[in-house]
């Protein structure tokens, strides 16, 4: 079956972001709350990422920030991976408090959005996406907390197109990207913390190396 089928099958609307790049104090403490909100539909999730199976999805050949594109400017890393058992990195503007509320956020490479929507709980709005690397291999981004998503499943997204803005989970939090990287695919949702790291990288170390 075709990603073309595949996204049909599914009523997955099919549409290409156009890449329109314009140049575009530490408040860690997120997804402490277990979601509680609507469950993950992994069911929609595993088989759109079927559909980035087969060529047609570009590869993600280079990553960049989510964030202050292309470098990060205008950001810092507020509670990297590892510290509080933090499964990802929560991206703050260097200007503080709710300062960054509505900034764009970035894809970080080139892939396929396999999840679009508002969870509830300690997330808020969350998008996943999938990225096809050289090798062969996939990683999965996971981008919380959003004011907006503009973005929506089985869209294909180049890297560095806005997919959403930087939003407070609902008014739970000051303003930051909960941000995260996998390398296993389609996973729970989880709780954003926690000493396992199985199936998590080092986001920032990742997006540096690749
Ligand atoms: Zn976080």
């Amino acid at each position: 079956m075709s990603t073309f089928e595949i996204l049909l099958k599914y009523g997955i609307p099919i549409a290409v972001c156009v890449l329109s790049c314009q140049n575009a104090g530490k408040e860690p403490g997120d997804v402490k709350v277990q979601q509680t909100g609507k469950p993950l539909d992994t069911t929609t999730l595993n088989d759109t990422f079927k559909a980035q199976k087969n060529n047609t999805l570009k590869i993600a050949n280079s990553f960049g920030l989510p964030v202050g594109k292309p470098s990060g400017e205008g950001y810092y890393n507020a509670q990297p991976f590892g510290e509080n058992n933090h499964l990802g990195d929560d991206w703050n503007a260097t200007t503080g408090g709710n300062s960054d509320l509505g900034d764009p956020i970035y894809a970080i490479a080139n892939g396929m959005v396999v999840f679009a929507a508002d969870i509830g709980g300690g997330w808020g709005k969350v998008i996943r996406m999938v990225h096809r690397l050289p090798n062969e291999k996939e990683v999965e981004s996971v981008y919380a907390h959003c004011e907006e998503i503009k973005v929506k499943v089985g869209d294909q997204v180049q890297k560095g197109c806005e997919i959403g803005t930087i939003g407070t989970a609902n008014g739970q939090y000051l303003a930051h990207l909960h941000f995260e990287i996998r390398n296993s695919i389609a996973m729970p949702i989880g709780g954003g913390y926690g000493l396992d790291h199985t199936g998590y990288l080092n986001p920032t170390e990742f997006i540096q190396k690749n």
